[in-house]
């Protein structure tokens, strides 16, 4: 299974790197992820390439035409198709948005610049709107590249190790517990003396203890009032790899 993502975007260059390297490269080698980039600037119908103008009303900035937005996206779009809009008005985005993405199998990716779009646009062809969180950026490049990066580490077979993407922050409901790695001991620190030992189901259980605390402390928003309290008062994260 792979996903086609087209983004439309009038600054084509700044994807240029991220979406090059690492995971992501990975996966569009391997053919998991077929990404188009589309300066939609090449759906303008004028000599000088218009697609903005003022807003009706008065007001600063300019808009994104219909026009051209309008024909890039029908010219793109298939059935099954899921238009999204990059937009500060939009849904915030999280990891559960990104497996409800990583699920389509073409996603439009709308890059909004200047002041945004024309509110056509919105109403008749945007499946969906996605803000990366609450500040603005200049342009829709970066939260789409957020929201490609996202949504392509979960696709089946990028990771590889498929439990990796199971057992992270927010997947579970938790934040990830502390993790070490070697020397045992560096500058006077050593490594909590229960991963050392070897006893799995010890392990997992401070595991999951590290991680409700850290949650409680720095994101008490994601713990659920229903929350499940096991006899060490603890919920066992539902994405968690053993039972
Ligand atoms: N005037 C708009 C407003 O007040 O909501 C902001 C426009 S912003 C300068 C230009 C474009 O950047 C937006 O159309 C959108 O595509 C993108 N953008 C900016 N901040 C964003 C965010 N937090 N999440 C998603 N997209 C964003």
């Amino acid at each position: 299974m792979s996903l086609r993502i087209d983004v439309l975007t009038l600054f084509p260059g700044m994807f240029a790197g991220p979406l090059d390297e690492s995971i992501v490269r990975r996966a569009r080698d391997r053919g998991i992820l077929d990404l188009r980039i589309v300066d939609f600037r090449g759906f303008a119908r004028d000599k000088h390439k218009t697609v903005d103008d003022r807003p009706f009303g008065g007001g600063p900035g300019m808009l994104l035409k219909p026009e051209p937005l309008f024909e890039a996206v029908e010219s793109l779009r298939q059935p099954g198709t899921k238009t999204v809009l990059l937009s500060p008005s939009g849904r915030k985005f999280s990891q559960a948005a990104a497996g409800g993405l990583a699920k389509e199998k073409h996603l439009i990716l709308v890059c909004g610049s200047y002041e945004g779009v024309d509110e056509r646009f919105r109403d008749r062809l945007v499946d969906e709107e996605i803000s990366i969180g609450d500040y603005v950026l200049t342009n829709g490049a970066l939260p789409a590249m957020v929201v490609i990066d996202t949504v392509c580490r979960l696709l089946p077979g990028v990771l590889g190790d498929e439990a990796s993407s199971v057992d992270e922050s927010f997947t579970n409901g938790f934040l990830e517990y502390p993790q070490y790695t070697r020397p045992a001991e560096f500058r006077g620190m050593k490594v909590p003396e229960i991963l050392l030992s070897g006893h799995h189901a010890e392990i997992e259980k401070w595991r999951r203890r590290q991680a409700l605390k850290r949650t409680s402390e720095r994101r008490p928003d994601l713990l659920s009032d229903s929350m499940n309290h096991d006899p060490d008062g603890l919920k066992k994260p539902s994405g968690s790899k053993t039972e």
